[in-house]
Formats: structure tokens, sequence, C-alpha cells
């Protein structure tokens, strides 16, 4: 789960980390009130989940109240990389004198959590990583609690030799640090951090990626969770892994394996996978059902395939959810079965006579017949 920059703000400032505090709003006018009471200039920027708004106009400066409703209505009408501003952060603006990047995320290669520091920060750390990689320094965590103080000190001093100012950027490290194993977070980034004129340290941006696996831990980062999209949530709620996609192949498929063999083998023959959605190991008949559900609701999706390998999952099971779905709703795209392992008999017997259901016994068949039928099929 992506955090918003002020959700994370709140996260960092809960273990100590400077930042400056503001305040969200939705409609211009609660921005330009936000700004009167802040006094001063402030900083108006889009809350939303990607990155690189300052480049796309998502982050302005306002001298004064009325600056800020003006700027407030123009990035509130903006879409960022396909993501629409609902709210802004209206904070103190800040005078910068250097920026750093400072980020915890997981080193897969090492099988470890990798600290990556730059004294290149405001931009991109990619596009540092890319043009000048002698200004990115990493360094390897062990476990909770392993990270030392002359380690951060060692860190913070190769991106900063003004001593008083390195410790205190030594200072935030530790706490990003405790931030990201406190809460199971795949990725906390600070970018910029700055220095002010008088030396200050602060965190000007934030952004934080929790594991969703770790979220039943952390009850107030879960609260944090808003505006998802109805059928992740309906998924989610089913257990089944689902992420909609743009095509018009509907996918039911057992094992997130398999799912992300089925979608390669659609691409192969030409077509678009709609969705990737593994109903998991166990077949409770409702996944099914609620599988359908949620893929016929897309009106891009021209037929379902279905590809499952019975093991624990037990064909029948599924073959019963595919006919309570067909009996509860109106399946009006054609539904191709391939199902193969534990109860298969049972299973193709219970399907024979059902209407638009179309059996398979190979994945190659099945995504053959499948991509037929879309290419058949008339407009929805
Ligand atoms: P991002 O583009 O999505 O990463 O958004 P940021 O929050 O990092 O803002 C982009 C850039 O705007 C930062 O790198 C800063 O240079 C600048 N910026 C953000 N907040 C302030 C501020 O309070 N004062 C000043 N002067 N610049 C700011
Ligand atoms: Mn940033």
């Amino acid at each position: 789960m992506n955090l918003h920059e002020y959700q994370a703000k709140e996260v960092f400032a809960g273990y100590g980390i400077p930042i400056l505090e503001g305040k969200v709003a939705e409609t211009p006018d609660e921005a330009a009130d936000i700004a009167r009471e802040l006094g001063g200039p402030v900083v108006v920027k889009a809350q939303v989940h990607t990155g690189g708004r300052g480049k796309a106009g998502g982050v302005k400066l306002a001298a004064d109240r009325e600056e800020a409703r003006v700027k407030a209505r123009e990035i509130l009408s903006l879409t960022i990389k396909g993501y629409p501003v609902h709210k802004v952060l209206v904070v103190p603006a800040s005078e910068i004198k250097k920026e750093y990047y400072l980020g915890v995320t997981m080193d897969r290669g090492a099988k470890k959590p990798v600290i990556i520091a730059s004294s290149a920060g405001g931009i991109d750390i990619e596009q540092v990583a890319r043009e000048t990689p002698e200004k990115i320094h990493r360094f390897h965590l062990d476990r909770p609690g392993s990270f030392r103080s002359y380690q951060a000190r060692a860190v913070a001093f190769r991106i900063e030799s003004d001593k008083k100012v390195a410790l205190k950027i030594a200072r935030v490290l530790e706490k990003l640090v405790q931030v990201y194993w406190g809460s199971d977070a795949s990725l906390v980034e600070i970018n910029p951090l700055v220095t002010t004129p008088d030396d200050e340290v602060l965190a000007l941006d934030a952004k934080m990626v929790v594991d969703d696996s770790g979220l039943f831990r952390h009850p107030r980062l879960a609260a944090y969770r808003e505006g998802e999209d109805k059928h992740m949530a309906a998924a989610r709620k089913m257990g089944l892994s689902y992420v909609p996609l743009d095509g018009n192949i509907g996918c039911v498929v057992n094992g997130a394996g398999l799912a992300m063999a089925t979608m390669d083998l659609i691409k192969h023959y030409g077509g678009e996978p709609a969705n990737f959605l593994d109903i998991g190991g166990s077949s409770n008949p409702e996944k099914v059902t609620t599988a359908m559900e949620i893929i016929l609701d897309d009106p891009k999706v021209k037929a379902i395939m279905f590809n499952i390998f019975g093991g624990i999952t037990r064909c029948d099971d599924v073959a019963r959810g595919i006919l309570v779905a067909l009996e509860k709703m109106e399946v009006n795209v054609p539904v191709v079965v391939r199902l193969t392992g534990t109860n298969e008999e049972e299973a193709r017997e219970m399907l024979a006579k059902a209407p638009g259901v179309e059996p398979a016994t190979t994945m190659d068949e099945a995504v053959k017949l499948a991509l037929a039928r879309v290419e058949a099929a008339p407009q929805r």
C-alpha cells in the first residue's frame, strides 16, 4: 500500500523526523484558509500516489492566501500520470540551502534492506543512479535494531562533510530506519531532505510503501487505505489477488505462477488479459462467484477464461462456483474453462450442460479458444 505524502509525514513525525506541519485541503477555499492560518508563503502540493509531482506542476509556491487559492485550484484540476488530484497538502514554504536523498528499501539481490543516501537530492534518484552513480551510497541492514549510531554517522558523512549538519542527518537516518522496520515497509524515502540557510534539517517530502501482508499488524497504517478500487476491495475481502489490466480476456486462475503463465500465453497469441486473478489454494465456490462478478463488471471483458490446476483446489468446487455464478448473474460473455487435476471428471460433467461454458483440455487450447471468442464477439 502506498501512503500519501501527508500520511507518510505523519508517520515520520511520530518517530521524531523533523517535518513542517501542514494541512490537507480538498477545495481551493480550504487551501486558502490553511494558508491564512499558517501565515507567510506556503507550498501547495498534490497528494497523489505517484512521484514527479514537481515536474508535472503538482507542487507550487504561493506567497499568500489568495495565491494559495489560485494554485490549489490549478493543482486540483490536474491529472498526474493518470491520477486525478483530489487533495492538496498546504505546508509552510521553507528556504532551501541543500537537498539530499535518503531512502531505505529492499535489495532483492542481496536479500537485505538497503539504505540509499545521496547528496544529489530533489531529483529522481533513478536519474542520479544513471548519470552520477558515484553520488549514490548504499549500506545494507541486517535485522531490526542492528543499525548503530556510528554506522548512521558514517553514512551521513559520505553525503555531508559539515560535522554539525552530518550529525543531524545521521539522526534522521536512524529514525528513518526505525520507520522502515516498525511499519513493515518496503520503501521509506525522503527526497528531498533539506538544510535551511540556518542549517536546520527538514524532510520536505515523504514517501512510504507498506507491505499489504503486514498491514494487520499496523491498524493505524491500515486506516490510511482509502479510495481503493471497489473491485480490489471486494477481491481482498474474499482473499483473491486481483489486479485490473487493460485487455479484454478476463482470467480466473489458481496460483500466482499459473496466473502469470496464463497471461503470458494470452499475450503470446496476440491477446490482452483484462486482469490478473489468483483465486488461491482453497476452492471455496464463493471465491469463484466473486471473481466472476468482479470480472463481469469490467465492460472491456469479451470472454472469461478459467485455468485451474486442481490440487488442493478441487475442480468440482470451482465448477460449482461457476454454476452458482451462472444462476445468480447474467453472464453475457463466453466462458472458456480449462480444468485439470483433482475431481476433473466430476467438474466436466457438472459443466457439460451449462449455457455459454466451453471446455478446453490444455492451456494452449483454452487460450486459443478464448481469443477466437473475443474476435467473434459483438461490441458490448
Ligand atoms: P515530487 O516532485 O513529487 O518528488 O515532490 P517534492 O515534494 O519532492 O517537491 C518537488 C520539489 O519542490 C522539491 O525537490 C523542492 O525542490 C521543491 N519544494 C518542495 N517543497 C518546498 C518548500 O517548502 N520550499 C521550497 N523552496 N521548495 C520546495
Ligand atoms: Mn520528492
